[in-house]
């Protein structure tokens, strides 16, 4: 992953807080803030490109949701939330770069029961985070060992928010993959099947065919849904299905889809090798060409 270059509290430029942009520098929580002792947090990982938010309607509702399952109400509606998205994006002058928007409970109660805690949101903008995996990695696909940690069952975690508490599981994982020279792990799920590396989703190519896990228990990525759209709208089958570890000896070819992973090859799965195949290949290009369609296409729309 590339290193950004400045601490992320010391930085120029400004961070929307509650309503209002305010210098980087200023925006602080206390340390008694809820969610930093109790994870009542949720976030988003949006990217820029071409100086537009890809996919902010699907981001910030996720937002919303992610916050409801977590028990609290965002006070701002989904208008609301695009429009200081779309303002802190203009006051960064990012044209390609990362969107994080984050809700969380604040200081006002402090102790496992928080319903008197009000929700605050923040949203920053940055630009030195262009690539999750090295270019070369990427070109040749990347290695990812198997995680120890198991994707929660549904009811053992909120597995459907995007909220903190479930990423601890994926630092832990991420950072014995890194500690052992891999790019990113796999982690199967509660029941051993197949789930998702540690920030982005995975695909199988068998036999001319995509073959992806039901996300019944780790995130419904936006890239994921959009990767099937591509690849359906080529005329590949995309099946959604539970998938055993053991599949990976008779797969073709293996990607994962996020946001910041964007479509990006793997290589090396535990003992399994793979090459970058045709449908990765193609469904990089797609992808690509969706991205940066978007932007030319919301301009011309706006001018019609
Ligand atoms: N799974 C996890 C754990 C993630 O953090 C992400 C990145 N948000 C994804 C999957 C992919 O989601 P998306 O395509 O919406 O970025």
């Amino acid at each position: 992953m590339a290193t950004p270059s400045k601490p992320f509290d010391n930085r120029d430029g400004t961070i929307w807080f509650d309503g209002k942009l305010v210098p980087w520098r200023d925006a602080h929580v206390h340390v008694l803030t809820h969610a930093l002792h109790y994870a009542s947090c949720v976030f988003e990982g949006e990217r820029i490109y071409g100086g537009r938010i890809f996919k902010l309607r699907e981001h910030s509702q996720r937002l919303i949701d992610s916050a409801r399952i977590l028990g609290f109400t965002i006070p701002w509606t989904l208008e609301q939330i695009e429009e200081a998205s779309n303002a802190t994006v203009r006051a960064s002058g990012v044209a390609d770069g990362y969107v994080r928007p984050l809700a969380w409970r604040g200081p006002e109660q402090m102790g496992v029961s928080a319903q008197l805690t009000k929700i605050h949101m923040a949203i920053a903008v940055w630009d030195d985070w262009k690539a999750y995996f090295t270019p070369e990695a990427r070109a040749k696909g990347i290695r990812m060992s198997w995680a120890k940690w198991a994707r929660p069952a549904p009811n053992t975690a909120p597995t459907a928010a995007k909220c903190s508490g479930l990423y601890m599981i994926c630092t832990l994982s991420k950072h014995a993959a890194e500690a052992e020279g891999y790019a990113d792990a796999l982690m199967l799920d509660w029941r051993g099947q197949i789930a998702e590396a540690t920030g982005a989703n995975v695909f199988l190519g068998i036999g001319g065919e995509l073959h992806t896990p039901k996300p019944d228990c780790f995130l419904d990525g936006i890239t994921r849904r959009t990767v099937i759209d591509l690849a359906r709208k080529r005329g590949i089958k995309v099946t959604e299905r539970a998938i055993m570890p053991d599949e990976l000896a008779a797969t073709d070819e293996v990607f994962i889809t996020g946001t910041a992973a964007e479509v990006t090859p793997v290589g090396e799965i535990g003992p399994h090798r793979y090459s970058v195949g045709p449908i990765t290949r193609q469904m990089m290009q797609d992808y690509d060409e969706v991205v940066r369609r978007a932007p030319a296409e919301a301009a011309a729309t706006a001018a019609a």
